[in-house]
């Protein structure tokens, strides 16, 4: 699974040329210059918008793209990983490129950064890299981008710092002393055990250190819904007990509308019970 959505452009000389990338030595990390757009208007701009140029007008066409972008809630790959995008000049054919989402203020939204942590750790672990071979486009042609990055390399430097950290834990975000892993991995037992959730797989991974944040997320969603399902309000042995008293109401009158109504009551105490 990766944690990235694919809404792939169409192969085009301006945003896709379709040239498949025989080398990743590198990944180069942008930030997108327009605050406030999204992952999904960018892929709107680089798989629409620039495709519609006429190259034989007299005005100056534009050529750009990269493989991923991100924003607070989503992360969009427009351009297979293994195919040339046009981001990073002379490292296109040796590189995947990054472009982070800013905000109306210009910053980092903090989910768009956690996005990128995660994928620095997945492009890490696909290809074989470490964050040695991050590179802001400013490391390779001197452009100011990502802007925050070359005005605040402390903040750069943090960023793969994070990614390194996830990398030494096996990719996992969650770090635990052991003996809360055991009692995450009890409680999960315990839900899984009452119904709360059907696949066992995360208690599993809970005691053995593995869980990872966007797992527990995907957990706590479906413990979300259970708990908003109908609640029981009666027991089925009260119930039972309430039945009992009905069905001997039921043996002692002969009159048949009254044997229906105990027989309906009977079955909505066993509907509320749980039991029907
Ligand atoms: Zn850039």
């Amino acid at each position: 699974m990766t944690s990235w959505n694919e809404a792939i452009i169409p192969i085009n000389p301006f945003s896709r040329p379709g040239t498949k990338r025989q080398l990743t030595r590198n990944i180069v990390w942008h930030y997108t210059g327009n605050p406030g757009a999204t992952a999904r208007g960018h892929f709107g701009y680089f798989g629409d918008t620039l495709v519609r140029q006429d190259p034989y007008d007299d005005k100056v066409d534009t050529y750009a793209s990269a493989h991923l972008f991100i924003d607070p809630s989503e992360s969009l790959l427009i351009i297979p990983l293994d195919e040339v995008a046009y981001h990073a000049s002379q490292a296109n054919p040796f590189s995947v490129g990054v472009e982070l989402c800013i905000e109306p203020d210009l910053s980092f939204h903090p989910a768009t950064y956690e996005r990128a942590v995660q994928i620095g750790v997945e492009l890490c672990q696909l290809y074989g890299l470490t964050t040695a071979d991050f590179m802001r486009h400013y490391d390779v042609t001197r452009k100011v981008c990502p802007k925050r990055w070359v005005e605040h390399p402390e903040e750069w430097e943090a960023f793969k710092a994070e990614v390194d950290r996830r990398l030494q834990n096996g990719g996992n975000d969650m770090q635990l002393p052991t003996e809360e892993w055991g009692a995450l991995g009890n409680r999960l037992d315990a839900l899984y055990r009452s119904g709360t959730f059907t696949d066992y797989t995360y208690a599993v991974k809970a005691f053995g250190g593995e869980l990872t944040a966007s797992e527990l997320v995907t957990l706590f969603d479906q413990i979300g819904a259970a708990i908003e399902a109908p609640a029981i309000p009666l027991s089925a042995e009260d119930a039972n007990k309430v039945i009992s008293f009905l069905s001997a109401a039921h043996g002692a009158t002969a009159d048949p509308e009254a044997k229906e109504e105990f027989h309906r009551l009977a079955n909505e105490l066993r509907k509320v019970s749980g039991q029907l």
